[in-house]
């Protein structure tokens, strides 16, 4: 049993995920039980299959499930079918009013096809975008959007608001039900965290398909990050949210990377080392801010969940490593404590620390994996 494992024994950690119909995206699961997963989108030119595809394959080694890139020419959906064959993740294509893209894309073999039917125009073009997802097993994502919502709705609503995004969203819904069309998740994503929050409370009561979570164009790393993280932190905290995507003018690696931090916070999903490690203070034995940067450099291919705690001092240390998987406390002599499993373990010279942390969380993990494959058997 890991540390995390004792979750089940705090009830003020539970959440309760609002109940979704289950559809694929590809080979993965998106909404029901199955795991919240993480997406991001490439910002390579998709007609560049090659750039793309090496974008896809840093994602796929962050951790990302499922990546979408852009159709904006039939260049690109041109590329697509060897973008989607060199890629081990589902690519879900994005598509803006081009009818014949959403068509060339699913004959390409995306998983998904991020479209809103409401806007693509005559009735047989809609049919037609229809038949051919159904046809090559292609899901759908409706993505709503504060700053592109329909005249009609900004007229009668007077301003972009979370009722407007949710009649948009209901509307496009509708569109694919009447063709009796429901593998089908929604977004509706406004760069206004309040407006986020309330589109997405409202749509989580209206429809039952899963709901793709994201604040749109949030911003740079740190603060797309923080306004992302206190937007969508609201909804998964509450249970909305099925799969989601972290918007930033960032590398896109960064966003998959965020998009876990933000489940590994919440408990909701865990994969790869969730580091506690104190902020630092005088009373410091080793330099902390340091060896936590060069440990989550060094531990970032483990994908194993685990828990490790960094703490300067006695005042912390012992309290913290009692509920992680390996922990490191500092204290005196230019020494520490090693703990495992929540127990003193051994002294360790703080400039032996890195390789020593490391050598040790890779054996944790190597075990936990083994014991994970004997329990699969
Ligand atoms: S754990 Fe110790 S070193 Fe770290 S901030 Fe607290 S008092 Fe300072």
């Amino acid at each position: 049993m890991t540390a995390h494992d004792h979750t089940h024994l705090r009830p003020w950690r539970t959440i309760t995920r609002r109940p979704s119909r289950k559809i694929r995206v590809g080979n993965v699961e998106v909404g029901g039980d199955a795991p919240i997963t993480v997406q991001s989108m490439t910002n390579t030119l998709t007609a560049d299959a090659n750039a793309t595809i090496g974008q896809i394959r840093q994602l796929e080694e962050a951790g990302a499930d499922i990546v979408r890139v852009s159709c904006p020419d039939v260049e690109s959906t041109a590329a697509l079918s060897t973008i989607v064959k060199a890629s081990k993740v589902p690519i879900v294509a994005d598509i803006h009013f081009h009818y014949k893209r959403g068509i060339e894309a699913a004959q390409a073999g995306a998983a998904c096809l991020r479209i809103n039917p409401g806007n693509i125009g005559r009735p047989d073009r809609v049919r037609d975008v229809i038949q051919a997802a159904r046809d090559h097993g292609c899901s759908m994502r409706i993505g709503v959007n504060a700053g592109s919502l329909e005249p009609h709705l900004l007229e009668k609503y007077g301003e972009p608001c979370p009722e407007a995004m949710v009649e948009s969203a209901l509307d496009h819904a509708r569109i694919l039900q009447d063709h009796d069309f429901h593998e089908f998740k929604i977004s509706v994503k406004a760069s206004d965290i309040f407006m986020t929050v309330a589109a997405y409370q409202m749509l989580a009561d209206a429809i039952d398909c899963p709901l793709h979570v994201g604040v749109t164009e949030a911003g740079g790393l740190r603060s797309g990050t923080i306004k992302s993280a206190i937007g969508m932190g609201n909804l998964l905290w509450a249970g909305i949210g099925d799969t989601i995507r972290v918007s930033l003018a960032a590398d896109p690696v960064e966003e998959i990377k965020v998009g876990f931090d933000m489940l590994k916070s919440l408990g909701l999903r865990h994969r790869g080392i969730n580091i506690i490690a104190c902020p630092s203070c005088a009373r410091q034995g080793f330099n902390v801010i340091k060896t936590v940067e060069a440990l989550e450099a060094r531990l970032a291919h483990i994908a194993t969940p685990m828990s490790l705690s960094i703490i300067g001092c006695v005042v912390n240390g012992p309290g913290e490593a009692l509920m992680t998987d390996v922990g490191f406390t500092g204290g005196g002599k230019g020494a520490g404590m090693v703990y495992l499993a929540g127990k003193p373990d051994h002294k360790m010279d703080n400039d032996r620390m890195v390789d020593h942390i490391v050598e040790l969380v890779e054996a944790k993990a190597a075990e936990l994996d083994a014991k994970r494959l004997e329990a699969a058997e």
